[in-house]
């Protein structure tokens, strides 16, 4: 194989004792980088995507078109997310979501209607981004991401967005993230309010999960007895907790600032626009201070997902 910043070629010998030629590498860094053996030919402006194209160049709105993107939870986060992919004209979404509509859920799914209540949220979802864009391809898992088919079909994606908030959703992604080599975003809003209803501080976070650092283990975002919990039957899944769990606040502008940060980093990565190195940092917006931080993450040289020695053996 030869590599240069600009290009990639190579001769590949496969098991089966058949030979190929490279078409295309994949670099999961800060932008990720997709070198082939020569560059192709400028596609043809699509005037729709017009004014995108002066942003990411007929290339960059390509290369949008070729990529295939899943979203891991259709809730309020999750909808978002869609409706910006599918706008912006990703060409291939994969849509996971077990759940359907409730009644509580409509102040914050992009365009639900009440007779969408009692539908499967990934109905909804592929709804919406077929408005947006009648040619995107869509495969629909009306499943949890644990489940074999979800997880094959995350491994067949360029980018995850991990918008579902149980610890099964947090550890098939990451799995998936340092197995494959895919790059993913996890996003999440807390509001925190005490047991005499005081509010705490309100976090919009964005959290980058790369091949090469943010492992959700190392960063104590997992915990194990609540993911094993998950991953019980649904029958006995409520049975185990001690506790019922009591729904969290949950507002669309806040879903909405979360799930734009997370999009905005993954179009400029995509589009090799970012100009500096902080792409593995998580953003954490505090809305009710308006302030912005970046948090880098955590890594454990001895993580059993992540550490490089563990990746070799
Ligand atoms: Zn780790």
């Amino acid at each position: 194989m030869v590599f240069t910043p600009q290009a990639a070629a190579g001769d590949l010998w496969l098991p089966d004792g058949t030979r190929t030629t490279l078409a295309e590498v994949v670099v999961p860094d800060n932008n990720v980088l997709r070198p082939q053996p020569r560059p192709a030919e400028p596609p043809a402006r699509d005037p729709e995507y017009d004014r995108q194209s002066r942003l990411f160049g007929d290339r960059g709105q390509e290369t949008l078109r070729r990529l295939h993107v899943a979203v891991v939870g259709l809730g309020g986060v999750g909808s978002v997310v869609v409706e910006l992919l599918a706008r912006l004209g990703v060409g291939r979404l994969v849509l996971i979501d077990a759940d359907h509509v409730a009644g509580t859920n409509l102040p914050r799914l992009i365009a639900a209607r009440r007779d969408d209540i009692g539908r499967p949220k990934t109905s909804l979802a592929a709804r919406n981004a077929r408005q947006a864009n009648p040619e995107v391809m869509l495969t629909l898992i009306q499943q949890e991401v644990q489940t074999p088919r979800a997880r094959d079909a995350l491994a067949d994606c360029d980018w995850i967005f991990l918008a579902a908030d149980t610890d099964a959703a947090r550890h098939w992604v990451n799995e998936t993230v340092h197995q494959y080599l895919i790059p993913a975003t996890q996003i999440g809003v807390k509001i925190p309010v005490d047991a005499n209803g005081t509010l705490g501080q309100i976090h919009a976070v964005t959290r980058p999960i790369t091949p090469d650092g943010g492992c959700l283990w190392c960063n104590e975002l997992i915990d194990a007895t609540e993911l094993a919990i998950d991953m019980l039957p649904d029958a006995e899944r409520e049975r185990a907790r001690y506790v019922p769990g009591v729904p969290a606040p949950s507002v669309i502008a806040l879903n909405t600032l979360a799930a734009a940060e997370a999009v905005n980093h993954f179009m400029l990565a995509a589009t090799n626009l970012h100009h500096d190195d902080t792409g593995q940092a998580a953003v954490l917006h505090r809305p009710r201070s308006r302030d912005r931080d970046l948090q880098n993450p955590r890594h454990d040289p001895q993580c059993p997902t992540c550490s490089r020695c563990h990746q070799v053996t």
